[in-house]
């Protein structure tokens, strides 16, 4: 029979102390990957696919939560580790979903992985979109391709506390019908009358009855009511200087104007430094700016 004091009851997955809380397990060591199961996957277009995990964890699962904007560090063991930006909302707890285009040999790897694999989850990191700041005003937000991911727990988020924001207007831009993601929750939106949804494609074909033109085409029709609005972006470098051109036509103060940004980053905790521009660490101090914080970033505006 084992001595008494020799069989303390131990976590598969933590040694930390049976008693510490989920937060206080997942604080404890942010260099930590959680288990997390893929519980379901979707494909979105031909690069891109919408992973659903789970972390196995019971109380960190359940201490889990995040702000829109922010990210994970999501490894596949033996293989590496990736910064990847939380796509679902927070008003969702107990799953988070990930949206992910296959880009080189990490994502390659996760695109071959099927439901039920074991994937580890770091995080939730990052400084997040101010949606406290957001509630009461009238909220725009500007998409362009992959930018959709992060945006999207924002979105959503929106969308399920809606009495708590005033007119919602959403841009979504994507090079051409077939790299539309989400289209399927877009196109039940484009009826819905506390929405106002703009989906371009820079180039249309014979499936496509939204608009053509560039992400920016949308704001030549737009009301907005500069006084009240806060603007929300986030897409491909590129994108940027001319979207918050066409928010300040629409005199949306430069202070409520927020984006987010990728950098090359590895911890994730403002340690390593991979991501650092200025004194400033992406993982950090971002991956959401404010203009005047992102007019610092070199080459960002
Ligand atoms: C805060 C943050 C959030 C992110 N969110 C998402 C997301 O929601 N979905 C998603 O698919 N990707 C996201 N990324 C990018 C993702 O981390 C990279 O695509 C991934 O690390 C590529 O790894 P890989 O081994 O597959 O490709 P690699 O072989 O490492 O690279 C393939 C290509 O992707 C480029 N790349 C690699 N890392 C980055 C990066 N950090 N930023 C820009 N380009 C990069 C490389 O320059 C190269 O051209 C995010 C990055 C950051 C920093």
């Amino acid at each position: 029979m084992p001595n008494s004091a020799t069989t303390v009851a131990v976590h598969p997955y933590h040694d930390a102390g049976p008693e510490l809380t989920g937060a206080e397990l997942m604080r404890a060591n942010p260099y930590r990957p959680w288990p997390a199961r893929i519980t379901s996957i979707t494909e979105l277009t031909a690069t891109e696919k919408l992973f659903e995990f789970r972390l196995v964890d019971d109380k960190v699962r359940e201490a889990f939560c995040h702000a829109p904007g922010q990210f994970v560090e999501l490894s596949i063991f033996g293989v590496g580790e990736a910064p990847i930006s939380i796509s679902s909302s927070p008003t969702k707890r107990g799953f988070i979903e990930l949206c992910v285009r296959r880009a080189g040999r990490f994502t390659e790897r996760l695109h071959q992985m099927q439901c039920g694999e074991i994937v580890g989850i770091r995080g939730p990191f990052g400084r997040g979109f101010p949606i406290d700041d957001m509630r009461g005003h009238d909220v725009l937000l500007v998409a362009g391709g992959l930018g959709i991911a992060p945006l999207r727990s924002l979105i959503n988020n929106i969308h399920d506390e809606r009495s708590e924001f005033g007119k919602v207007t959403i841009i979504y831009g994507s090079r051409n019908p077939a790299e539309v993601m989400f289209r399927h929750q877009f196109e039940m939106w484009r009826h819905r009358r506390d929405f106002d949804l703009y989906l371009t494609v820079d180039h249309a074909d014979e499936t496509w009855d939204g608009e053509e033109g560039l992400v920016t085409k949308p704001f030549e029709h737009l009301e907005i009511n500069a006084e009240n609005t806060f603007g929300a972006l986030c897409g491909p470098p590129v994108m940027y200087r001319f979207v918050v051109a066409e928010m300040r036509k629409k005199n949306i103060s430069y202070d409520r104007i927020y984006m987010s940004f990728e950098r090359h980053m590895k911890c994730g905790v403002g340690k390593c430094g991979h991501c650092q521009i200025g004194h400033q660490y992406c993982c950090i101090d971002g991956p959401v700016f404010n203009y005047w914080e992102a007019k610092n970033i070199q080459g960002s505006m």
